[in-house]
Parts: C-alpha cells; structure tokens; sequence
C-alpha cells in the first residue's frame, strides 16, 4: 500500500486504490479477517487499515459480524465479512432456458428463477421481455431491499462489446440484436444489464468461488454443454476473451469436414455431436430427456445411447486435444450437459487427450466436471458485475 503525500488529485486515486486493496483482501480471504489481519496482508498500519475498514463498514461494503472471543490477551476481535446488502443482478438467455439470479457481495444466491424452455428459434423481442418479466419479478420480492451494484446478461453468442449488440447465437437463431434494448425496455428505470458471452461468464463461477475469491483451479478450458457448446479459455483466473471478446468459441472447431451440416453454417462442428440435442437425437433418444436417464441407459448396455456417447467423446477428444495443445492448459472443466454425462464420457475423453495431446507424457490432461445449479452464465454475470464494485469501490461510495 502507497502512502505518500501529493496533491488532491493523487491522494484522491491512493484512496481509491487503498479502499479497492481493502475491499478485495476481505473478499478473497477463505474466512472472516479483523482488522488487525487486513494491517498486515495489505503491509499497511493498524490505524490506517481501520480508517478504510471503517469507510468501507459505512458504505455497506464491509459487515461486521459478532465479536469473537480473543484466542489470548486483549480485546475481542470483530470479524469482517463482504457486505451483504450490496448484490448483483445476473441474466441469461439460451437456447433452452431463461434466468435471473441475485448474488450478494458474499457470493450467495439471494434469489433466482430459472425457466427451461425450447426458444430454438425464438423471438428475440418476445423472449427478452419474458426474461426482463423474471427479472422484474425478482427485484419487487424480498430480494429487493438489496443495493443493486450492477447487472451481466449471458448470451449464448458473439457479442459486440463495444457497442453491447448480439451478432449471432447460431442456436437461438438470433443476428444483430439490441438485445440490452430489448430487455431494458422490459426492467425498472434505469437498469441496463452488461452482455458477455454466457461461456466466458459462466468459466467465471469456476475461476471464483465467490466475488474476489480464487477458486482452486486457475488455468484451464471451460466448456459450457447446453443445445450449443461454448467455450472459454481461462489463465490465471482471467477469461482470455481474445482481441473483439469472440474467443473461445470451441463448439464450433471441427471435427470432421465432412459431418453433419452446423447451425452456424459450417459442417461438422464439435457441438453437432456433444451439443445436447445432437447426441440425444444420436442416441433415438427425445429431446427433453435428463442427462441422467442417458447414464441410466449406457450404465443398462443400450447399444445406441452408448455408441452416440463414445461418438461424443471421440469428438470432444478430437477437438480438445486441438486446443490443449495451442493453449497449454492443464485442465478441461465439464460444464451443463456435459458434466452430467462426466461418468461414460470421462475415461474415452481422458485416453483420447493422454494420446493425441504431445505434452501428455509429462503432465496429462486432467478432465474435471462441475455440477452446480443450472445457467452458470447467469451467475457469472452476477460476479462479473459484483467484480467491478471491487475494482472501483469508491464509486459505491461517492
Ligand atoms: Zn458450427
């Protein structure tokens, strides 16, 4: 932490930078810090650390919790928690479903409505009202009384970044939509919610655990399984979202130039046989049906569920070994559908990296699968709103 003396200007953006320090040191922290802690994980004073702390408790940023018992001599210590009446708001639109979910500053998911649905091909205009109704619905609730530090909408997609417009989301069917507009229209006054791929904000609730706190894995490729199959290649905690924000896009590297046509206009793409309606209609099986009740049936020796579920892994091998070997990443996380397939999916994927990705002899791909509620996108978007506040606090602050 910087201390020196300068002019307004400069003390004005040491504050800033010291409160963000703070802010983040409480956040990434596995469990509650007193004061005297942050002191000595920002290299600061015991007086200085109190002043920003007590800034931060005023502003809702920082909790209080009840005082422990001191562990030797001197005054009980109070404990600090991530403030947990500032929250975020985050949105997803897919192909299969529609969500809103409210994080507080703690990570917790305050509310949420989840609605699966088939939007193949949907209005864009008529869905994104439906999603801006469940948001609505979801603020004038209990969950309300939150300080709302921003909102992340998830599209299964390329968004253009700097002018907040969906290109394209080959499986909703969707081009050039205002998709922000669409939805702001349809959301309290003033809310217009960030978009972001839904697989780069969805490899976010891998890379933290909770707003500022690392997760245990920091370098690897992230794969959303939904109708599509996105994808996000994560170093160092940080999504690479490459020079527009279109990176990751894993779906859509081919396996095989001369498979089954692909909604995004080329031929046989990755997700035209791991994407979930492509292997459950592989497998005769209907659309709608649970991932589970496909392990049910490989486990019980259905030939055809069990030949559409080693061409899933054939090429999800193929495609993933491509760009582990590119990108030099020791992980590959499940995500969606695909980590609820994990269990028949895992050991052909595993055999298939350890041969075909060169650097496997000294250090072989480790396949991973995270189970967590559905519309991960919208979570991350939550998180990704909720880590602006940490990066500039004193905008919450004034
Ligand atoms: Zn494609």
């Amino acid at each position: 932490m910087r201390t020196t003396e300068g002019t307004g200007a400069r003390q004005s953006t040491l504050r800033s930078s010291n409160l963000a320090l703070v802010l983040r040191t409480v956040c990434a922290a596995d469990g509650p810090l007193s004061r005297a802690d942050v002191a000595v994980r920002t290299g600061t004073t015991r007086a200085t650390a109190a002043r920003l702390v007590d800034e931060l408790v005023a502003g809702g940023l920082l909790d209080e919790g009840e005082r422990l018992a001191p562990p030797r001599r001197g005054r009980p210590a109070t404990p600090l928690l991530p403030g947990a009446r500032i929250g975020a708001l985050g949105l997803q639109v897919d192909a299969g479903l529609l969500a809103a979910r409210l994080l507080d500053l703690r990570g917790r998911v305050v509310a949420e409505r989840v609605e699966e649905d088939d939007l193949v091909g949907s209005d864009p205009a008529r869905t994104l009202a439906r999603l801006g109704a469940l948001a609505t619905d979801l603020l004038a609730g209990p969950a309300g009384e939150l300080r709302l530090a921003g909102a992340g909408l998830a599209l299964p997609g390329l968004v253009d970044v700097e002018r907040h417009l969906l290109l394209r989301a080959p499986n909703l069917g969707w081009s050039d939509v205002d998709a922000v507009g669409l939805l702001a229209a349809h959301l309290p006054d003033g809310l217009r919610p960030v978009p972001g791929n839904e697989a780069d904000l969805a490899a976010r609730t891998v890379a933290e655990t909770a707003p500022g706190r690392p997760g245990p894995m920091r370098d690897f490729l992230y794969l959303s399984g939904q109708i599509g199959i996105g994808g996000a290649a994560v170093v160092g905690g940080q999504v690479m979202t490459g020079s527009a924000g279109w990176a990751g896009e894993v779906g859509h590297v081919c396996v095989d130039p001369d498979g089954p046509p692909c909604r995004c206009g080329s031929t046989g793409c990755l997700e035209q046989y791991a994407g979930r309606h492509a292997l459950l209609a592989a497998a005769g099986l209907p659309l709608d049906t649970a991932p589970a009740e496909v392990v049910a049936r490989a486990s019980a020796g259905d030939a055809d569920v069990r030949r559409a579920l080693d061409a899933a892994a054939r090429a999800l091998g193929v495609a993933l070994a491509g760009v582990v070997n590119v990108l030099d990443l020791p992980a590959v996380v499940l995500g969606g559908h695909l980590a609820a397939l994990a269990g028949p999916l895992r050991p052909p994927l595993e055999e298939l990296l350890g041969r075909r990705v060169l650097s496997a002899r000294w250090r072989r791909p480790v396949v991973a699968a995270v189970t967590g509620p559905p519309a991960a996108g919208a979570t991350g978007a939550a998180l990704r709103a909720l880590g602006d506040v940490l990066a500039d606090p004193v905008r919450r602050l004034g």
